[in-house]
């Protein structure tokens, strides 16, 4: 996270990246140097990015689209990032209903949201002298990172789970990347790649435990602050690791600070019932999920994403199976062709519980190509 350091001379000079960056665990206050096997807190703690950003050049509307665009505010350097860059910024903002938008992130190069954190991971593995890359993940962040790899030149393995749409293990290989499946589900996968990691060279593509990611996904609310000219009034997200939602909020907090926008967005999350682990409902037993993108029964940022729900005056609503169907199947007949996770996100901006007072963005995350469903 982007916070005001103070620590600018920290010690730390290594080409492409901020000079004053270092890594924090948000749990224990341990401080690291950039390193490419720190990967987590010795205390076994997430961690953090620190840097000191800027705020954006006068002319920076005059930059091509892209994450290099808000170079100010990313810890990630413009050359790094134009390296790996598959174009995945901006994407469109469509007004669905009166007031109601959905950012369209479905278009993105590899049909996911996950394409600007993973631009950005790359770009850090480049940086980092990686000579290679391996990433667990349950189909969207693995076919992202493959694709960015591919531009690159990296060799990359993506560990999945067993129940992984095969649609998007296909996109992955398709991208040149190797794909290994992992019996024991989302964690069995973790565990199968942090037996992978170790070997010299490698760098730890995870969305979920890896700061670099939410430099990215930053990026999608200064996207939002562009195209509506403001920070909308309340945003909605379909929650899993809850790496777009974090990153959403640290941007938008960046807005606030920098005097760019007046108000930060409730942050509302979604999930799905029996696999709502913000509210204490993991009841699916054997049932396999519709909304398989959020399937995760123990976000790594739970604190974090819970600080920020409160924080922003926001809030999780769960819905349902028929609720996520009829959300997709309804998108569908409007012309968009999402996977049932983003078909979540839509139920939830549904459940409205007050008055808008400004805009309110969903985000339409996941193509519906590579879900393999028909909801
Ligand atoms: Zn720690």
């Amino acid at each position: 996270m982007a916070v005001e350091s103070g620590l600018e001379s920290h010690g730390m000079n290594r080409d492409g990246f901020k000079n004053d960056l270092f890594f924090s665990c948000g749990f224990c206050g341990e401080t690291f140097e950039l390193a490419l096997d720190r990967r987590k807190c010795t205390c076994g703690g997430v961690l953090d990015l620190n840097f000191k950003d800027q705020p954006f050049a006068p002319d920076f509307r005059q930059r091509r689209p892209g994450l290099a665009r808000y170079r100010e505010a990313l810890a990630v350097e413009p050359a790094l990032l134009a390296r790996a860059s598959l174009d995945a910024s901006p994407t469109p903002l469509v007004e669905l209903a009166p007031g109601l938008h959905a950012k369209c992130d479905f278009v993105s190069p590899s049909g996911s949201f996950k394409d600007r954190g993973q631009q950005v991971l790359v770009a850090v593995a480049l940086g980092l002298g990686a000579s290679r890359v391996v990433i667990d993940s349950s189909g969207n962040s693995g076919a992202a990172c493959a694709a960015h790899c591919a531009k690159v030149g990296l060799p990359c393995t993506v560990v999945v789970p067993d129940h992984a749409p095969m649609a998007k293990l296909q996109q992955s290989l398709g991208y040149g990347a190797s794909v290994e499946s992992a019996t024991g589900g989302r964690a069995g996968a973790t565990a199968l790649a942090a037996s992978l990691v170790d070997e010299p060279g490698t760098f730890y593509a995870s969305h979920s435990e890896n700061p670099f990611f939410l430099e990215g996904t930053k990026a999608w609310a200064f996207e939002l602050w562009e195209q509506l000219g403001d920070a909308p009034a309340e945003v909605v997200i379909s929650l899993g690791s809850g790496t777009l939602f974090l990153g959403a909020y640290e941007g938008f907090r960046y807005l606030m600070r920098q005097g760019y926008a007046t108000r930060i967005p409730r942050m509302v999350a979604v999930q799905a019932q029996g696999w709502a682990p913000l509210v204490g409902d993991l009841s699916h037993g054997d049932t396999a999920p519709l909304a398989d993108g959020i399937a995760i029964e123990n976000p790594r940022r739970r604190t974090q994403i819970e600080a920020a729900i409160v924080a922003s005056g926001g809030e999780v609503r769960v819905v349902n199976n028929a609720e996520i169907n009829e959300a997709t199947q309804w998108l569908r007949k409007h012309g968009i062709w999402v996977e049932p996770t983003s078909g979540a996100a839509w139920a939830g901006s549904q459940q409205k519980s007050q008055a808008l007072d400004g805009p309110v963005v969903v985000s339409l995350g996941g193509a519906g190509f590579k879900s393999g469903q028909m909801a």
